[in-house]
């Protein structure tokens, strides 16, 4: 229907901009019809017509006079209707939007996509939930009576009458009673019990506490340390203003007492809050810890995670809208929870590389953190115990301030750190043993007291590095602080980054050792080589193979706290956040798998990966012990890990960052060409560089392009420029002018990556 006739009657008409899905990203003018006159604001859901069809979209402004000129305004169409008055996007999420758009150089729609589930775009009516509450209170003797009449009845009335006034899941109750709807049904009828119909779902705020949770006992009392640092947070938050605050806390110092204490302050006052954890699965005790230790301020916690159904995910994302829920604890895509009146996000373990998207938009959700705060006039609490580069480099510029815990509550001991020369194991035994000598007569012991193991291996990196199991020698670029990688095609060495290659060398070209050679076994056959070592030992492998797997991780996890495993075995995953106490013995089997890959985070992934490790070992009453197996025992990220020393890494690893000028003290923008063919994808990026650089001389310094460490990814060939700046934003703009003017071959798409961490 067009509108044409109503804007006629009147001198002023209201025009409101919307963002319809799928449609490119643009923000299209359309009339507001008298009728939604009143009703519309920014952040609702609207049914407009567009091309010959009809779409869904956002308000993206708010509806203005505009003086009806019979012109311009009398090309508009109108917005066809209105599908729900809560807006589902506040004010503040559509200018985190924009402002995402413009600094990760991704389309309006994209990030649209990516902040609005689904099911809420598509505006799927809310799922409606039955509730029920006790509606009339039994004296002592009619309840006795029901007892002896009808004891299910009773049961239930008991069970309602201990929630106070709440309502409860209809569903949730009578299974958890084991009662039947008639049961229920009698008690509706007699007007004792009321059924209401919600449109939120309470499984939503409840998703089963799982017994692993259930082990946490009462909250402890702060030491001077966690309660400095809560002080100075509730100071900021007091102040009604934007800070950004980093909590460097060494592992099991208490920094989840302090993000608790934090949020405790921000329901006290009647805000909300977010919390971020790299992974939702990989954290239930973390959430468990949550929602106990705020049960009693705060019932309706949203866990928001992949594995939420859709109806689930819209009826919490509508109850967030509404302003019913205030806080939200989920991984990266959590930081757009759209409540009311945020006051605080959590962001736990903020060095996590998983908080940046892999695909378009490729946000960094710590960032992105940081920025809504500021955007809310909020507080962003980052924290960890290996922080990132990047936020170091904050703190000292004073983006950031910074709260330190750098022992150990109650004084524990961090674990001891040995580390175990694969050379000289190698020289000893004759072989190419995976575990050592050490390692295994650790293990033994472990098992022979009752306590239990976790080893890691990190499997990561699709092409292996070359190492001398002599000397140690790796064989790196002469331009770049980059090891090179062996590839197969072409028995060459190359550097990603910069593109140099060599032969591979026939012998080590620091002691002619013949014993030169890629290397690297997987977790899969670790697990082969403990079965037969302890064929007794009750071993599990976790790592992404089982990540699928709804409530492995969760099971696997419960299984190792109640002592029903002996060993666990994972990749880096593993190392998140985990707290077990009977935990007396980690093993990291190869740490030189982080520490060569052709990436120049490796030492600083390396470092966060050891330190955390470490970190899972000896949080109980026994001290714990660490092994770490690598062939180069000197490398700076080992020997500073193992003397815990924080400062003396960042001080060694940011001086390296500098005189490659490398990320934190510029900006790293990854430009990725990727096609069928390997020629065209080559072709096009060197000519879009030679463009690049013409029309923008001196605008960024450009490395490459080269082709990538993963060259081939599902049967595209990858290339990629890497562009250095200081000022990220005002390149981005330059650069997508360029790039709507040099014409690709359709084969070839081209992908920005602003602040890129993935580099393979
Ligand atoms: P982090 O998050 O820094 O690794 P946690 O907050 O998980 O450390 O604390 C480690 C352990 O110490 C947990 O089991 C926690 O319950 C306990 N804990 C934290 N703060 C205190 C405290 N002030 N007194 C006693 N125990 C504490
Ligand atoms: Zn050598
Ligand atoms: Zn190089």
């Amino acid at each position: 229907m067009e509108m044409l006739t109503l804007g006629i009657t009147e001198e002023k008409i209201l025009v409101a901009g919307v963002l319809p899905f799928d449609a490119g990203g643009r923000i299209y003018s359309y009339i507001v019809p008298p009728a939604m006159a009143g009703k519309i604001c920014k952040g609702q859901l609207v049914r407009v017509p567009l091309g010959n069809s009809t779409r869904q979209g956002v308000i993206w402004s708010v509806p203005e006079e505009t003086v009806y000129d019979g012109g311009r305004v009398r090309k508009l169409r109108a917005i066809l209707q209105l599908c729900q008055e809560t807006p589902v996007l506040s004010p503040d999420l559509l200018e985190l939007m924009a402002w995402i758009s413009a600094y990760y150089a991704a389309p309006l729609n994209s990030v649209l996509e990516t902040v609005l589930p689904v099911v809420v775009r598509s505006g799927v009516r809310a799922v409606v939930h039955k509730q029920l509450r006790l509606e009339r209170h039994l004296g002592e003797e009619d309840f006795e009576r029901l007892k002896r009449r009808a004891p299910r009845q009773a049961a239930l009335y008991n069970f309602l009458s201990v929630q106070k006034n709440a309502s409860v899941g209809k569903d949730v109750a009578l299974k958890g009673l084991g009662i039947s709807p008639a049961v229920c049904k009698a008690l509706v009828d007699a007007g004792i019990v009321g059924e209401i119909s919600e449109t939120v779902s309470r499984d939503v705020y409840m998703d089963g506490l799982s017994e692993c949770e259930a082990v946490i006992g009462l909250p402890p009392v702060l030491n001077p340390g966690q309660q400095a640092a809560l002080d100075v947070v509730c100071e900021e938050l007091a102040t009604g203003h934007f800070h950004a605050r980093l909590l460097h806390g060494v592992t099991g110092s208490g920094k989840t007492e302090v993000y608790i204490g934090a949020i405790r302050e921000v329901l006290r006052q009647g805000g909300s809050a977010i919390f971020l954890v790299p992974e939702v699965a990989l954290t239930p005790q973390t959430v468990g810890r949550l929602r106990q230790r705020l049960a009693d301020m705060e019932k309706r916690i949203v866990v928001w995670h992949s594995h939420l159904s859709a109806g689930e995910r819209f009826d919490a994302w509508m109850a967030m809208a509404r302003g019913e829920v205030r806080l939200v604890v989920g991984a990266r895509s959590a930081v757009f929870a759209p409540l009311h009146s945020l006051r605080l996000i959590v962001v736990d373990e903020e060095h996590e590389p998983s908080y940046k998207q892999g695909e378009t938009p490729f946000y960094h959700g710590r960032d992105v953190a940081v920025y809504r705060a500021k955007l809310d006039s909020a507080v962003a609490l980052l924290g960890s115990a290996t922080p990132a580069l990047e936020s170091l480099a904050n703190v000292h510029s004073g983006k950031y301030s910074l709260s330190r815990l750098l022992t150990r509550v109650d004084d524990r001991a961090l674990p001891a750190l040995r580390i175990v020369d694969m050379k000289r194991e190698v020289l000893n035994t004759g072989g190419g043993a995976v575990l050592s000598r050490q390692l295994v007569e650790a293990l033994r012991a472990r098992l022979d007291r009752r306590e239990q193991s976790i080893l890691f291996l990190n499997r990561r990196g699709f092409s292996r590095s070359m190492i001398c199991t002599k000397c140690g020698f790796v064989a790196g670029c002469p331009h770049c602080s980059l090891a090179l990688t062996y590839h197969l095609a072409g028995h060459r060495l190359h550097c990603h980054a910069c593109g140099h290659k060599e032969p591979v060398p026939a012998s080590c070209p620091a002691c002619h050792s013949p014993g030169i050679k890629g290397r690297g076994p997987g977790t899969q056959k670790l697990e082969d080589i403990l079965r037969e070592l302890f064929p007794v030992a009750r071993i599990m492998r976790l790592d992404a193979d089982t990540m699928g797997r709804k409530n492995l991780f969760r099971e696997v996890l419960a299984d190792f706290r109640r002592g029903r495993l002996d060993i666990l075995l994972g990749t880096q995953m593993l190392a998140k956040g985990l707290d077990f106490p009977n935990v007396t013995l980690v093993g990291v089997v190869d740490a030189d798998l982080s520490l060569h890959v052709p990436d120049f985070r490796a030492a600083e992934r390396t470092f966060q990966l050891l330190v955390q490790v470490a970190g899972r070992a000896g949080r109980g009453d026994r001290a714990g012990e660490v092994f770490v197996q690598t062939f180069t025992p000197d490398a700076a990220p080992i020997q500073f890990a193992r003397r815990a020393d924080f400062d003396g890494f960042f001080e060694t690893e940011l001086e390296q960052r500098k005189e490659h000028a490398y990320p934190p003290t510029r900006h790293l923008i990854r430009h990725l060409f990727r096609g069928r063919n390997e020629d065209k994808v080559k072709f096009y990026a060197e000519n879009w560089v030679r463009f690049f650089e013409a029309k923008a001389p001196g605008l960024v310094e450009i490395r490459g392009p080269a082709a990538c460490p993963l060259e081939r990814l599902q049967d595209h060939y990858r290339w990629h420029a890497w562009y250095f700046t200081e000022r990220v934003t005002q390149v981005v703009a330059q650069l997508q002018i360029l790039r709507s003017q040099f014409t690709f071959d359709s084969d070839v798409a081209d992908i920005v990556d602003v602040d890129a961490i993935d580099l393979g």
